[in-house]
C-alpha cells in the first residue's frame, strides 16, 4: 500500500518559520510515531535495492538527513557517510562550496568515508532551491565518487531544486506545489 498519505498526515506546515514569508514543512510529527518511521524507512530501502540496486554507502546530510540515512544504511546493510557543515568533522575531511540566499556555505565528509569508485545513495529530508544536494553530489563526485540517486522525503516544486540538479537522478516521496 501507500505510505504517501501516512507521511503526508504527519508533515505540519508552519507559516513564516524560519523568517517571515517561508512555509515550513516540520518532519519532526514523523517521530512520534516509530512505526511509520521504520515504515519509511524500509520502504526507502526496498526503492534503491529496485531502482539504484547496488549501493556502497549511504550519504546523509546534516541535520534532517541524519534522521533516516542511518536506519536506511542499516537496512541495506553498508555504512552511513555524515555529510556535515564545515567545521564539525575532526580529521582530514574534502569540502565543496554552495551558495546561499546570504553568502557561501561548505559542507564536509571525512576522507577515506568515500573511496574511488563508490556508488552513494545520497538521503536528505527535503528539497528546497537545491543548493545541499548539489553540494552534496559535488562532494561525492571530488571524493571520487557517483551518485547513484539522490532521494528527499518532500521536495518544493515551484522553488526549482531540480534544475540545479541534471547529472543527478532525483527521487521525492511527495511533491508540494
Ligand atoms: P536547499 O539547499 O535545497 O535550498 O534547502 C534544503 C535544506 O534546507 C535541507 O537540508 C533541509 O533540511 C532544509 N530545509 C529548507 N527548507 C525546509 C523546510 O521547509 N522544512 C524542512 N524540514 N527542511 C528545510
Amino acid at each position: 500500500d501507500d505510505i504517501r498519505p501516512k507521511i503526508e498526515q504527519h508533515i505540519r506546515e508552519v507559516k513564516d518559520f524560519p523568517k517571515k514569508g517561508i512555509n515550513f514543512r516540520d518532519i519532526m510529527p514523523l517521530f512520534t510515531n516509530p512505526q511509520l518511521v521504520n515504515e519509511l524507512c524500509v520502504v526507502i530501502a526496498d526503492h534503491v535495492r529496485h531502482t539504484v540496486g547496488h549501493v556502497d554507502s549511504v550519504a546523509g546530510l546534516e541535520a534532517r538527513g541524519f534522521l533516516f540515512g542511518p536506519q536506511v544504511a542499516i537496512q541495506l546493510g553498508v555504512p552511513f557517510v555524515p555529510i556535515r557543515k564545515k567545521g564539525k568533522l575532526p580529521g582530514a575531511t574534502i569540502e565543496a562550496a554552495y551558495i546561499k540566499e546570504y553568502g557561501e556555505d561548505r559542507v564536509e565528509i571525512q576522507q577515506g568515508s568515500i573511496k574511488t569508485g563508490d556508488t552513494v545513495f545520497l538521503i536528505d529530508d527535503l528539497l528546497a532551491t537545491g543548493g545541499t544536494l548539489r553540494a552534496a553530489s559535488d562532494l561525492v563526485v571530488k571524493a571520487g565518487g557517483k551518485v547513484g540517486e539522490a532521494f528527499v522525503i518532500i521536495e518544493l516544486a515551484p522553488l526549482n531544486g531540480r534544475a540545479k540538479l541534471p547529472d543527478i537522478k532525483l527521487t521525492s516521496l511527495i511533491s508540494y506545489d
